[in-house]
């Protein structure tokens, strides 16, 4: 029996995508899929053999005369081969094997990855997984090949079966389940997936796909790479009919819209609850009318905004109860609410504007992917009008003050929101402008971030437990993101 070769097809000495760092990477000879999208076709064909056989060697030159370049070399050769840029491979980068298929030669990749970690050099499989089985001699050899593999990059041409074998020709059963072990045994990967229009950009499906990379828990990046039509040529060289002549490539914003929505199967972070006054809507200016107006008709001292400023947060009735002459009656203060809520209601949107940078803000975090709601301690139907007024695009569910519904700092809102979107509490994330929200988060069991452009200063905050800070809205992606 001959030495172990690896039938390959070609190098690259300065690869920058397919791994971390510089990386040398082994395109190996080989594929038993055929994607539609495919633009390395030359790699399809299979060699396999020992160097010394003279089949192997006949069908080398049979290959290379119809156009197609194969080289054999063994692991040794292709080590001795990449080790020279050894002085580029910073910052993690090392050796990648990618294809074709480089799980048809898994012999070779295990070998080369042998030598390359006694060398102490990073090694990453990129592969369709196509050839994984979970038994037999080829599971045994796999196991092998993990020991020895820093990183697994991963592509996932469709999540559902039948559009898989559509797409390639081949079930993507296997595929799953290989994703399935490397998550279960704590190897690496990132996950690709080729955005073809009209083939694998289904909304449904890449939901589907999302949920499931959520499901895997070594997936440390998620990839979407845009089709191409550069291998057009190459088909024609070759004389294969291209079977998608007819699908242009997606623009840059539909790649980054999936990306966003692929990305979210990896942060921990997908659901946003908001506060409302004092985090999204500057609602200072109607609210100080509207407690005046009432104050006035009762002959009473009125405030300014910044007086006000402070009593917000718990609701109008404890506004109004720190708002009054000491010695004011509760019958007083029961009589004063309706007049309140009604002269609310109907100028609640006279003054009152979303902050600085906050639709913004809501815009980027819908676009990637996050679920997002409003609890508030305001009247219900203010809070759905302001909702509707400025939020309805981007934010999914508002909830105000309501008969039966325990207000803030109870959790009772927060867990409504959560279960009308669907989302955990450990998913979530809770972000307001004063102590009742820093509480209300506690007591819901979520992270809070305090945002410092509301009721409260921050050094009020910090005595209160506050310890994460959002100086301005563009804070925001940057802090759910850490
Ligand atoms: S798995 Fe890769 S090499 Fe094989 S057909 Fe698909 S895109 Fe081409």
């Amino acid at each position: 029996m001959g030495e172990t070769v690896g039938f390959i097809h070609s190098t690259e000495s300065f690869g920058a995508v397919d791994g971390p760092g510089i990386r040398f990477i082994v395109f190996l000879q080989g594929c038993h899929m055929r994607c539609k999208y495919c633009h390395n076709p030359e790699t399809w064909e299979v060699v396999q053999g020992s160097s010394d056989s003279d089949m192997v060697e006949k069908r080398i030159d049979e290959l290379t005369s119809s156009g197609i370049r194969v080289e054999c070399m063994t692991p040794s050769e292709v080590m001795k081969k990449a080790i020279r840029f050894k002085t580029y491979w910073k910052n993690g980068g090392g050796i990648t094997v990618s294809g074709g298929e480089a799980l048809l030669q898994i012999d070779f990749v295990t070998e080369l990855f042998e030598l390359a970690h006694k060398e102490g050099i990073n090694t990453a499989l990129d592969t369709s997984g196509n050839p994984y089985k979970s038994e037999g001699e080829f599971f045994e050899k796999f196991k092998k090949l993990c020991e020895v593999t820093d990183l697994f990059i991963l592509d996932i041409k469709h999540i559902r079966d039948e559009e898989h074998r559509a797409l390639t020709g081949h079930s993507n059963k296997n595929i799953l389940e290989m994703a399935n072990y490397l998550s279960e045994h704590g190897k690496e990967m990132w996950i690709r997936h080729v955005l073809v229009p009209g083939i694998t950009d289904d909304w449904k499906a890449l939901e589907e796909l999302r949920d499931y990379i959520k499901t895997l828990k070594t997936v440390s990046k998620v990839e979407v790479l845009p089709y191409h039509r550069m291998g057009i040529p190459e088909y024609e060289r070759l004389g294969i009919d291209y079977p998608i002549k007819d699908i242009n490539p997606p623009t840059k914003k539909e790649v980054e819209k999936v990306t966003n929505l692929l990305s979210t199967a990896i942060n921990s972070v997908t659901t946003v609850v908001f506060d409302m006054d004092g985090t999204v809507l500057n609602t200072l200016d109607d609210l100080t009318d509207s407690m005046n107006y009432v104050f006035e008709k009762f002959d009473m001292p009125t405030h300014t905004v910044e007086e006000y400023r402070l009593v917000f947060g718990n609701g109008i009735k404890e506004a109004l109860r720190l708002s009054l002459p000491e010695g004011t009656s509760e019958d007083i203060l029961e009589k004063m609410l309706p007049i309140f809520k009604e002269h609310y209601d109907k100028h609640c949107l006279d003054k009152t504007r979303p902050y600085d940078g906050i639709l913004e803000l809501m815009k980027e975090l819908k676009q990637k992917g996050y679920k997002m709601a409003i609890v508030s301690n305001k009247i219900d139907s203010a809070v759905k009008e302001l909702h509707q007024r400025f939020f309805s695009e981007s934010v999914d569910v508002a909830l105000g003050e309501r008969p039966g519904v325990n207000r803030k700092p109870a959790p009772d809102m927060v867990e409504a929101a959560l279960l009308e979107l669907g989302s955990t509490k450990e998913e979530s994330v809770y972000i307001g402008d004063s102590e009742v929200d820093f509480l209300t988060a506690k007591n819901s069991g979520l992270p809070c971030i305090s945002v410092l452009w509301g009721f409260r200063d921050k050094d009020y905050l910090v005595e209160q437990g506050a310890y994460c800070f959002a100086d301005v809205p563009g804070d925001i992606v940057k802090l759910l993101e850490k």
